[in-house]
């Protein structure tokens, strides 16, 4: 899938320009490369139709970066059809059942430790696990491991082979012994079959769960569709695990299976250790679908040059008034490392329009670092003791004017205020006056 969107989407990356017939064509090309992804007609038809309306709403064709608004169209919608805000797991009742349904192999057993885990790391949360995967002994040896792993108590049956049964004695035995959640295993097959759905739906209709999980392996393509549909079809379960994400696969299951069940993803699975676990978000999927989004690598980018420990001391400088020409010029530079300033700013997200009318290059910095050079280092760092005739010097020095030491004073007075401004909680409302 991501490739085809990826060939889709670069055609428009790559254009200044963009024209209606431009844009047609790439929903065509994502709409195909929904359906190759096993999403089924009519929703990735409503799903073009969708992102073209926006697309013509927004103007596309007279924005300075057509390319990344299609994209991040794209993506918005994505995550739509993804399903919204991430959704937690129902844990009112008191035990709070969960039961897992799934194929076999599908990573019941591994979630079900990776879950308890993650609630019992929660603190207010004591999960007990039980053992109803009745066929296998050495399922119920795998889960006894998993339980060994991270301190939490297994329920186990061995002479007994009815799950509905085990399933109960588990719940009250989490009743008794002061379990607040109870995480139930159980058996699969390779393939949908009437013999597991029966049994399945029997636990199911005994224990009345407060969530019941269907668990798939991200990597089973259409197959994954039809296995969600059968299993919902039964038990009319109330969230989705994708696991197996940790690989290469791109994640267009999560879009097939919302598209069919509409049901909420609410993990993922990335990892057979039992830390490799993530709360399930649309808009990161969404990302890794489309192949890491342009935010994304800025981020990332961003994040290779500065180093934390730089920022880290720059902000107690801030704060302490501190901030100097040296730290500005340390600023500069690596700005400057960070690649073309015109392709960075355009990452970022709503500053496409503010910089229509600004024209940096990389330059642009020559003259403040030369200034900065020509200052001592006193003058660096307590930039109020410069005069009039420090101003001479310094211009002279710099192959500037005193003009230009004056701009640059007045900027630097005007960027530690703005500093301060957003260490002092004033950050978000600056990001929103930047995107208005
Ligand atoms: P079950 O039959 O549904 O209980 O599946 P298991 O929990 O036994 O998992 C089957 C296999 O998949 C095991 O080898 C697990 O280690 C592996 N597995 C489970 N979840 C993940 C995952 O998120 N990533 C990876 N790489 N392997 C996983
Ligand atoms: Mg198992």
């Amino acid at each position: 899938l991501s490739d085809k969107l990826d060939k889709a989407l670069h055609v428009l990356k790559g254009h200044g320009s963009i024209t209606e017939v431009n844009v047609a064509e790439t929903l065509k090309e994502v709409r195909r490369a929904l359906l190759d992804a096993d999403v089924n007609f009519k929703t990735a038809k409503e799903f073009t139709v969708r992102v073209k309306e926006k697309a013509l709403g927004q103007d596309v064709l007279t924005t300075l970066q057509p390319g990344q608004l299609m994209v991040k169209l794209v993506k918005d919608e994505l995550t739509e059809l993804m399903g919204g805000d991430a959704e937690g797991i129902n844990l009112s009742g008191n035990p709070s059942v969960i039961l897992m349904s799934g194929l076999q192999g599908s990573g019941k057993t591994t979630f079900s430790g990776k879950l308890a885990n993650y609630l019992k790391n929660k603190k207010t949360k004591k999960p007990l696990l039980v053992a109803c995967d009745v066929y296998r002994p050495a399922a119920i040896d795998q889960l006894h491991v998993v339980g060994e792993q991270i301190g939490v108590e297994v329920f186990s049956d061995r002479g007994n082979n009815d799950p509905v049964a085990i399933s109960q004695a588990g719940i009250a035995h989490a009743k008794a012994n002061g379990y607040n959640v109870v995480i139930i295993d159980t058996a699969g097959r390779l393939a949908v079959d009437e013999a597991m759905m029966t049994e399945i739906s029997n636990i199911h209709k005994a224990i009345q769960p407060q969530e019941t999980l269907f668990v798939v392996d991200s990597m089973t393509g259409q197959d994954a569709v039809n296995t969600a549909k059968a299993f919902n079809d039964i038990l009319n379960f109330d969230g989705v695990i994708l696991t197996k994400l940790d690989g290469d696969t791109r994640g267009g299951a999560a879009i097939s299976i919302k598209s069919v069940v509409n049901k909420p993803i609410k993990f993922i699975g990335t990892g057979e250790k039992m830390e490799a676990i993530d709360v399930f978000y649309p808009s990161r999927m969404a990302d890794r679908i489309l192949g890491m989004g342009d935010v994304v690598s800025l981020v990332e980018r961003a994040q290779e040059q500065f180093d934390e420990e730089e920022a880290r001391k720059l902000q107690k400088k801030i704060a302490k008034n501190q901030f100097g020409f040296d730290d500005f010029l340390k600023q500069i530079q690596q700005i400057k490392k960070m690649g073309n300033m015109k392709d960075l700013v355009g990452m970022i997200p709503g500053a496409g329009k503010m910089m229509k009318d600004i024209d940096i290059d990389d330059d642009a910095f020559k003259g403040i670092e030369a200034i900065i050079h020509s200052m001592t280092p006193e003058e660096r760092a307590n930039p109020s003791v410069i005069n009039s005739s420090r101003k001479k010097r310094i211009g002279k020095g710099s192959g500037t004017s005193v003009q230009e030491v004056n701009q640059l004073l007045k900027q630097f007075t005007q960027m530690s205020k703005m500093m301060k401004m957003m260490q002092g909680g004033g950050g978000k409302r600056m990001m929103q006056m930047m995107q208005n």
